[in-house]
This record gives C-alpha cells, sequence and structure tokens, in this order.
C-alpha cells in the first residue's frame, strides 16, 4: 500500500522524508513492477532540479533523474558520450527510456542493468547525500560491491564520468530480442599507445545480481601489446572461472560461451581491432 505520495522541490525536505522511511521514486518503472509489495510513504524525486546534464573540462556530470532519452538525444562529449548513448539505446524501449532514470538504474539493482556495466567501463563514480551529512563520493566499482551505500535514507544525487584522451570503448549484449533483457553484457575500455593497452576494464553484466569487472582479463592484457591472440588468450585463461549465477533465460555453459565470445568483441573494439 502506497501511504502517502510526496513531490518535494527541495533536496533537503526530500532526504529528510526519506529518513522518515519513504521510498524515492524516479521513473517508477522498477518500483511499481516490482513483486514486493509496498507498504510506505513515497517520495517522488523528480522536481528536485536534478535533471541536468552539465559537461566541464573533465567531467559529465549527470543529475540522478536525467533519463535514458535525455542521455541519448543530449549533445555529449568525446568516446565517453558516444558510449553512454550507445549503451542507452540498447534498452528496452523509447516510451520505457522517457521514464527510466540514470539513478533508478543503478539503485534498482537488477541483473539486467546495464547502465552499471557501461559505468564501471568509463570509472564513473556517484554522489550520496543524507539528511544531516555532507555529500559524499563513491567509486561505482566500490558501490557495487557488499551493501550498496544507498537506500536505507541515502539518495544517489550524482553520477560523475571522467573524461580521459584517448581512450575508447567497446560494447556487447545478447538478448533475445531488441527490447529484452540481456542474457549477457559485456563491455571493454583502454587507451592504446604504441600497440600496448593501457587502463584496460573488462566488464560484464547479467551474470551475477551485480554487474563487475573481470579483473584478470584486465590484468592480462594490461601494459601488453594487444592483438586478436592475445584477447583471445585472456579471455579463454579466464572462461572456467567467470562466476556466472543460473537463471531462468539460458544455461550457465551457454550463457558462459556468450560472454566469452562477447568479451572478446567488445575488448577488440575498444583496442581498435573490429
Ligand atoms: C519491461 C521493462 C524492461 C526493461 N529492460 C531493461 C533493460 O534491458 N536494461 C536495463 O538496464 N533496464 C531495463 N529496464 C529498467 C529497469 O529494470 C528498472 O525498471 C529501471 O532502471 C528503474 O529506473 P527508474 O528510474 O524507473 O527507478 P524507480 O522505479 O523509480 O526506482 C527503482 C528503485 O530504485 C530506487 N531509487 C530510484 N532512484 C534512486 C536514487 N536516485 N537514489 C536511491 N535510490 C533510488 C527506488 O526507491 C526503487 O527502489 C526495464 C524495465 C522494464 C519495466
Amino acid at each position: 500500500m502506497i501511504r502517502a505520495y510526496h513531490q518535494p522541490k527541495r533536496l533537503d525536505d526530500a532526504l529528510a522524508l526519506l529518513k522518515q522511511g519513504a521510498l524515492p521514486v524516479a521513473g517508477a518503472t522498477g518500483l511499481y513492477s516490482t513483486r514486493k509489495k509496498i507498504d510506505a510513504e513515497l517520495c517522488d524525486i523528480t522536481d528536485l532540479g536534478l535533471g541536468k546534464i552539465e559537461v566541464t573540462a573533465d567531467a559529465i556530470h549527470l543529475g540522478a533523474t536525467v533519463t535514458l532519452t535525455q542521455l541519448i538525444d543530449a549533445d555529449l562529449p568525446g568516446e565517453e558520450g558516444a558510449f553512454l548513448k550507445l549503451v542507452a539505446r540498447h534498452i528496452t524501449a523509447r516510451p520505457m527510456r522517457n521514464a527510466i532514470t540514470i539513478g533508478g538504474n543503478i539503485a534498482h539493482a537488477v541483473f539486467w542493468a546495464d547502465m552499471p556495466v557501461a559505468l564501471l567501463a568509463l570509472d564513473a563514480s556517484i554522489e550520496i547525500a543524507r539528511a544531516g551529512e555532507a555529500a559524499v563520493t563513491v567509486a561505482i566499482a566500490d558501490a557495487l560491491k557488499g551493501s550498496a551505500p544507498w537506500g536505507n535514507g541515502a539518495l544517489i544525487t550524482k553520477v560523475v564520468i571522467p573524461l580521459k584522451k584517448g581512450r575508447r570503448f567497446g560494447y556487447e549484449r545478447l538478448s533475445r530480442t531488441k527490447n529484452d533483457y540481456a542474457y549477457v553484457t559485456a563491455a571493454a575500455s583502454m587507451s592504446v599507445c604504441d600497440g600496448k593497452a593501457s587502463d584496460v576494464r573488462v566488464v560484464f553484466g547479467a551474470l551475477q545480481p551485480r554487474a563487475f569487472r573481470a579483473t584478470d582479463i584486465e590484468s592480462d592484457l594490461e601494459g601488453k601489446a594487444i592483438s586478436a591472440e592475445s584477447i583471445a588468450q585472456a579471455v579463454q585463461k579466464a572462461a572456467t572461472d567467470l562466476p556466472i549465477a543460473p537463471n531462468f533465460r539460458a544455461s550457465v555453459d551457454y550463457r558462459r560461451d556468450v560472454a566469452t565470445a562477447l568479451a572478446r568483441r567488445a575488448i577488440a573494439q575498444a583496442a581498435g581491432q573490429e
């Protein structure tokens, strides 16, 4: 039961409501489609001024209630901007993307969520606010491990994507239909200088409840000459130990095969080899 619906205009008022136990609601696509019973007051966060995109010399700043459609339609700089738009375009259909927010996609924390995969490859960080405390910034890589820094009164207010010269990205996703949840997603990013890779990130989504970085593959490629063979070797070596949670969509073995193929392609794209 929704006991009350609030739509504050000031962040402090929203945080005070969350402190008293209200649940934040942004695009509502996850909250209203959940099978869990809602028995709470809701705090709509879409009128707090958190729907803005700002670009500075070294970062893209996304307010937590920026929608996927806003992202796709925005003039975003660099390879980072192009990558964010590419990933957002793969998520469900436009009417849904008009509602889904970047903060909601992170906080909803479902295994098929695509933006956390992209944000890990981008080395993004999130800003967390809580009533009566100074806002804190947490690397998305840390936020997705262990207990989430949002919830229980804490709100994601901003996502920050650093702009780094020379970084390139790759992204692959397999789903049954274009609009369906992914069986597997793989993303990669790196800089290549004189044929050698640095700052390598390799990320998988839809294999575990949360997206994760494949640090074994990353360290195998870091600082090395990058070729189709070195990519295939690094991915193959890590394949048997890839943590894959069973789900109803497809077998673990099938998803492992798909994950290795998609990772190879995503890494090759980031390396400029496809
Ligand atoms: C049919 C369908 C298909 C979908 N397909 C995909 C897909 O393929 N890939 C994909 O990535 N997503 C997909 N989604 C979207 C995804 O499952 C979630 O519904 C969506 O990301 C939630 O975002 P929202 O803004 O609507 O959040 P809401 O539904 O408003 O909130 C979701 C949860 O996050 C909390 N929350 C929201 N904002 C914040 C915040 N700023 N800080 C802290 N907590 C917050 C809420 O309290 C709630 O618990 C799909 C959704 C549907 C309904």
